[in-house]
């Protein structure tokens, strides 16, 4: 394992950090914008890891890593950078990874081009942490499937064009299983209901998705039948791992905000930062960035070699998740009474932080899943 990066990734990661800086910071804060997103398409943020015969940069997971986390530093808004990371690991991914080649060939240059946004669809109102409680089935009908139901709290429902649903179906020997189906906005019985809103994150926004005798063709099954769960994990652990390196960049962006702070704001006559209660918070952000950096890098390098990475993803995203809020909290309390106010930013950012901790399986699923592998590390 080597954690030099080549002149290729400093390049791009320079090209990233530059790029988000000059150009996503033109749209309101905590709105979707689809024109910021079609620039990030133009970039080609959107796709970095997808082949290049499908209109990606076919860059490998450990390259995406470090433009991942550089994007979440440069880039100010972390709803539209999880609005991003949303499509590219939950959904865009799947077809990649997983798709078939009639799949592949139907959306994925679309998706890489800016024609479709995507989402992933799991959760439901009575069916969170515990999946298998969900309702939504799925019914075979001829070459294809009728689906039926409701799911909760999808990310980039509003704006997506495409979906990836799984839902309960029913193998030959009468078993109950899931499959994925990727389902496009305009099929005949989805729609979408009213926008949630929620403390943060704005920018990503969220709603339900209902399915009414929705027809789903065979071909648009991702992956396999009865291989949902299979797709579900797949998801979860490479969201668990993508998404969450964006969170390490807006850590490095708010320790970089307290250091500033802390030198220029002075207080009994000496800048804040000679008071150790104030510089020991600072150094806490640096550890926990650089143990997250180190982390990522490692389980980037397992994914690019196609090691098993689920119990990896899930140290990992709990491990940032509950750094970043903790970094977000101590930011705050450096910048005292200026942190609290509204008018710079950090209170917005502990909000979204929080969500962290909650999605793509909240803090004590992740202790669940770790408790139970650590047997057989
Ligand atoms: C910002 C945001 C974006 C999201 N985006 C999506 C999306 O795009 N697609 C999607 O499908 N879903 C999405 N979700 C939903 C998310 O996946 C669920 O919120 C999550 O899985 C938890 O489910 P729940 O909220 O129903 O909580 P519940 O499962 O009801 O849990 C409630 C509490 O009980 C705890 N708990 C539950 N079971 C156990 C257990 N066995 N052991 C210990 N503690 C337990 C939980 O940790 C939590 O603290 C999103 C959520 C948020 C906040």
């Amino acid at each position: 394992m080597d954690f030099e990066f080549t002149k290729e990734q400093k390049d791009l990661k320079k090209e990233v950090i530059k790029f988000a800086k000059n150009e996503l910071c033109d749209g309101e804060h905590g709105v979707f914008s689809r024109e910021l997103w079609q620039k990030c398409v133009d970039f080609g943020l959107i796709g970095m890891n997808v082949p290049e015969e499908y209109g990606g940069m076919g860059l490998d997971y450990q390259t995406s890593a470090i433009l991942l986390q550089a994007l979440g530093y440069a880039c100010e808004d972390s709803g539209f950078v999880f609005a991003i990371t949303n499509h590219l690991w939950v959904c865009q991914n799947l077809v990649n990874e997983l798709g078939n080649k009639v799949l592949k060939d139907k959306y994925l240059r679309g998706m890489t081009e800016g024609e479709y946004i995507g989402c992933f669809a799991i959760t439901e109102v009575e069916s969170g942490s515990d999946v298998f409680q969900m309702q939504t089935k799925a019914t075979k009908d001829n070459d294809g499937y009728v689906l039926n139901g409701s799911k909760m709290f999808i990310s980039n429902a509003p704006i997506a064009d495409a979906f990836v649903v799984i839902a309960k179906t029913e193998n030959e020997q009468g078993k109950e299983t899931l499959t994925a189906f990727f389902v496009e906005k305009n099929f005949p019985g989805v729609s979408i209901g009213k926008k949630i809103s929620k403390m943060g994150l704005e920018a990503c926004p969220m709603a339900e998705l209902c399915l009414n005798n929705c027809r789903v063709p065979k071909e648009n099954i991702v992956y396999q039948e009865h291989k949902g769960m299979k797709v579900a994990n797949y998801a979860l652990q490479m969201e668990r791992v993508f998404e969450f390196a964006s969170h390490i960049g807006a850590m490095e962006r708010q320790m970089e905000k307290c250091i500033k702070y802390a030198n220029e704001r002075k207080q009994f006559a000496k800048p804040i930062k000679e008071y150790q209660s104030v510089s020991n918070k600072i150094v806490d952000m640096k550890v926990k960035i650089e143990l997250a950096q180190l982390l990522l890098y490692k389980i980037a390098w397992k994914a690019d070699h196609k090691k098993n990475i689920f119990l990896d993803s899930s140290i990992f995203k709990l491990f940032v998740s509950e750094s970043y809020v903790a970094t977000c909290l101590d930011t705050i309390q450096i910048h005292g009474a200026y942190g609290y106010s509204k008018e710079y930013g950090l209170e917005s950012e502990l909000r979204d932080s929080i969500a962290s901790t909650i999605y793509s399986g909240t803090s004590e699923t992740q202790r669940n899943i770790i408790f139970s592998l650590i047997d057989i590390i």
